[in-house]
Order: C-alpha cells, then structure tokens, then sequence
C-alpha cells in the first residue's frame, strides 16, 4: 500500500512538476525545504529514487519534533514526500513551515481543539504554512493533490493549513467561535 501512494506521488510530482521551472537538481531527487516554529530550517535532498536518505530524514524528524515536550515521535516518509511534492508547486521557492508536527499525548491535550485521536499523535499529521501565501490558496493546491492521490485529510484554519496522510476528508474551522 505505502508503495502504491509513493508511486502515485511521484507520478503526480512529475506531471505537476513538469508544468513549472523547477531548480537544477540531479535526476530523480527530490528536495524540501521546511522551517519550524523555533525559527530552524532543514533543506535538503531527502529521496533519490526510491531510495530515502535516513540522515536526511532523521534531520527532518528532528525539526517537526514536539517542541513543547522536546520528543522526537516517528515521521513516515510518505509525509514528506506529500509535503515535498506540494512544495514543488511553487518551486521550492518558499519554506513550508511547520507550526506543529509530531505532538505527544500531554501537548496534544493542551491544545484547544485538538482531536483527542490527532494522527499529529502518530506523526502523519502537520500543521504548515508558506510564508506571503494565503491559507486558502495552499489548501487548495492540497486539495487538488488529494484528489489526485485518493487520500489525504485536509484542514483549513485562520493561519495555517493541517496535512495528514489518512483517509481523505476535507475541513474548515473558520468562521465564528
Ligand atoms: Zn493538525
């Protein structure tokens, strides 16, 4: 299953990347560039093929940490390429920034709102924003991907977009209250 949404990422990666100048970059590698509350950032080339670069990965696990309990959780890598291949859109010309990653079951019930099953408790989940970008337009670039893909769950709230890689749904939390 996980090798069947990495192949339907890249696919939708290459189409959707082909349509846009994209950086110089060696042959199927693919890049991130994030950023976290804490003002660090972490680009690097994470994936060439189908091969993921584990130190690469372990920086980035690093970065989407929970910052309020200073706990690593686990990041699949099927996250990044999601947020990898919505990046790409806009040719890697801007961080994502990550405003909540993992988050450990004390954190997550901290935070109002907060769904008390959060896949954020598992580490599927993250909160991002793109800096100069309204919400709304990087929720529908993530939309329009999920549908592509036939998964993703996607909430839109004022000031930040929430990206999962579960079941697709699709949510606002604007307006009053
Ligand atoms: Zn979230």
């Amino acid at each position: 299953m996980a090798l069947d949404r990495r192949s339907l990422i890249l696919g939708a990666g290459a189409s959707l990347g082909a349509a846009l100048a994209s950086p110089v970059r060696a042959e199927g590698e693919r890049w991130i560039w994030t950023r976290n509350g804490a003002g660090e950032e972490v680009a690097v080339a994470y994936r060439a093929g189908q091969d993921y670069d584990s130190i690469a990965l372990g920086r980035l696990r690093h970065l989407m940490r929970d910052m309020h309990a200073g706990a690593e959780g686990p990041l699949p890598p099927l996250l990044i390429d999601i947020l990898s291949v919505l990046q790409e859109q806009w040719g890697y010309s801007r961080p994502l920034v990550v405003r909540s990653g993992y988050r450990t079951p004390m954190t997550n019930a901290a935070i109002e709102g907060a769904a008390p099953a959060s896949l954020h408790l598992r580490g599927l989940a993250a909160d991002v924003t793109v800096p100069g970008m309204p919400v709304g337009n990087l929720g529908l670039a993530a939309w329009t991907l999920s549908r592509r893909l036939g998964f993703m769950g996607i909430g839109l709230y004022p000031g930040f977009v929430h990206i999962d890689i579960g079941p697709m749904r699709a949510w606002t939390r604007f307006g009053p209250g």
